[in-house]
C-alpha cells in the first residue's frame, strides 16, 4: 500500500448487509484486505436481519464487531430487518415498481414517520447496550420515503447517505462521493459490473471521495472478489482509507 496521509483524496471500502447470518461470507475478503495494510472498512450491520434475530444474541457475531472496531472500523445502522415486509396498499405502479420489482429490501421506503422512528430506536438501542457508537445510517437499498426521512432528521445521528454521497443531518446537505457497486447476481450481470464500474471509477477520478459498495453476494463470485481487491489496491495508490465518519472529521 502506497498511500500516505498527507492525499487528499480518499476511499472507503463498505460492506453491505453485515449481520450474524452473512459475516462469514465476508471473511476471506475481510482477511485479504487486512493483509493489504491498515485499511479501516465501514461495516453496514442489520439489527434483526430479515426477522433471523437481534445480532446482540450472536455472541461470536458481536465479538467480531468489537474486534473490527478495535481495528479502526466504523459501524453503521443499517434499516431494522432489511426487509419490506408491510403489504401494498393500493395499486400505484411506482410503488409497485420499487417494492416488488427494483428490490423487496426497501424497509425504510413505505414506513410512516412513527414506524421509522420506532425501528430507528430499536436500532439504535441495541448498539448503545453494547457501547457501539453510531453516527450514521443507511437506509436498505439507499430508499427513504418521506416519514423515514423526517423520523431520521430527529434522531442523534451524524449522516446518512444513498448512491451519490453522504447526507448530513439534520438538512440532508451532501457531500459528493460516487459508489462503485457489482449487479453480482447473473454471469452477464457480472460482466457488465465490471465494465461499468471501470467506466465511473475512471469518470470519479477526480472525486474527493469514492465508495466500494460490497454486498455479501459478491462474495461467492472470484471474478467480483478479485475485482473488488484490484480496484482497491489501485485506488490506495493515490487516496487514504478512510470510513464515513473518518471522511467527516477530514471534511
Ligand atoms: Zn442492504
Amino acid at each position: 500500500m502506497r498511500s500516505n496521509n498527507l492525499c487528499n483524496q480518499g476511499v472507503c471500502v463498505v460492506l453491505h448487509d453485515v449481520a450474524p447470518a452473512t459475516w462469514d461470507m465476508y471473511r476471506d475478503f475481510v482477511r485479504d484486505v487486512d493483509e493489504i495494510g491498515q485499511v479501516p472498512l465501514t461495516l453496514l450491520v442489520v439489527p434483526n436481519y430479515h426477522h433471523q434475530g437481534q445480532f446482540s444474541g450472536f455472541p461470536d457475531f458481536c465479538q467480531a464487531m468489537e474486534r473490527r472496531q478495535s481495528r479502526g472500523d466504523e459501524l453503521v445502522l443499517h434499516g431494522y430487518y432489511h426487509q419490506d415486509d408491510l403489504p401494498l396498499p393500493w395499486l400505484f405502479p411506482k410503488d409497485i415498481f420499487m417494492r416488488r420489482v427494483f428490490t423487496h429490501e426497501g424497509e425504510f421506503y413505505p414506513l410512516t414517520e412513527s414506524m421509522a422512528r420506532e425501528r430507528l430506536e430499536r436500532g439504535l438501542e441495541q448498539f448503545d447496550r453494547l457501547g457501539w457508537p453510531v453516527a450514521g445510517f443507511v437506509a436498505p437499498a439507499w430508499l427513504m420515503g418521506y416519514g423515514a426521512r423526517k423520523a431520521l432528521a430527529g434522531m442523534p445521528l451524524r449522516y446518512t447517505s444513498d448512491p451519490g454521497g453522504l447526507l448530513l443531518l439534520p438538512h440532508f446537505e451532501k457531500i459528493q462521493a460516487p459508489t462503485l457497486v457489482w449487479s453480482s447476481g447473473s454471469a452477464w450481470r457480472r460482466r457488465v459490473s465490471r465494465y461499468w464500474n471501470e467506466h465511473r471509477r475512471q469518470q470519479h477520478r477526480e472525486s474527493p471521495l469514492l465508495r466500494l459498495g460490497l454486498h455479501p453476494v459478491d462474495m461467492h463470485h472470484p471474478d467480483a472478489m478479485q475485482y473488488w481487491l484490484e480496484t482497491l489496491e489501485k485506488l490506495l495508490e493515490s487516496r487514504m482509507p478512510v470510513t464515513k465518519s473518518n471522511w467527516l472529521e477530514l471534511s
